[in-house]
C-alpha cells in the first residue's frame, strides 16, 4: 500500500470532489471520527494510500493543542499521532470524497471507525 507523505495527503485532502449529493457515501456524516455505520459497506470506498509507516514505532500520543478531544469535529489531523498514524486513506468511487479510517482493536471488539478527510484540518 502506498505511504503517503503529509503533502501527499494535503494533494489528496485538496484534490476536487463532485458537488453533487452522493448516492453511495452520503449516508456517511462524520466531520469527526465515528463508529462506521452497520448499513455502510466499506466496499463503496476504495483505499487511497496508508498514513501507517512500516515498521514505524506505535505512538498512541493524541495531538490536542487547542483543547480538542478525540472525538472532536475539529480535532486536528496530525500524521505523526493517534489515530491517524495508522489511518488509511479511503475514496468514494462514485463522488471522489476522501476519508480517514483504522480499526479499533479492543480486547473483545473491533470497531472501525471513520472520519472525512479535510485539508482545513491537516497540521
Ligand atoms: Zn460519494
Amino acid at each position: 500500500m502506498k505511504e503517503l507523505s503529509r503533502e501527499q495527503l494535503l494533494d489528496i485532502a485538496k484534490s476536487p470532489k463532485a458537488a453533487v449529493r452522493c448516492s453511495e457515501c452520503s449516508s456517511l456524516s462524520c466531520p469527526g471520527w465515528i463508529s462506521k455505520p452497520g448499513y455502510f459497506d466499506l466496499s463503496k470506498l476504495r483505499i487511497v494510500g496508508t498514513l501507517r509507516i512500516e515498521g514505524a514505532q506505535e505512538s498512541w500520543d493524541e495531538y490536542h493543542p487547542d483543547g480538542t478531544n478525540f472525538w472532536s469535529e475539529d480535532a486536528p489531523i496530525s500524521i505523526q499521532h493517534h489515530p491517524y498514524n495508522r489511518s488509511d486513506i479511503l475514496e468514494c468511487g462514485c463522488c471522489k470524497k476522501k476519508f480517514l479510517h483504522y480499526t479499533e482493536y479492543g480486547g473483545y471488539y473491533l470497531d472501525e471507525r471513520i472520519r472525512e478527510l479535510s485539508a482545513h484540518f491537516i497540521v
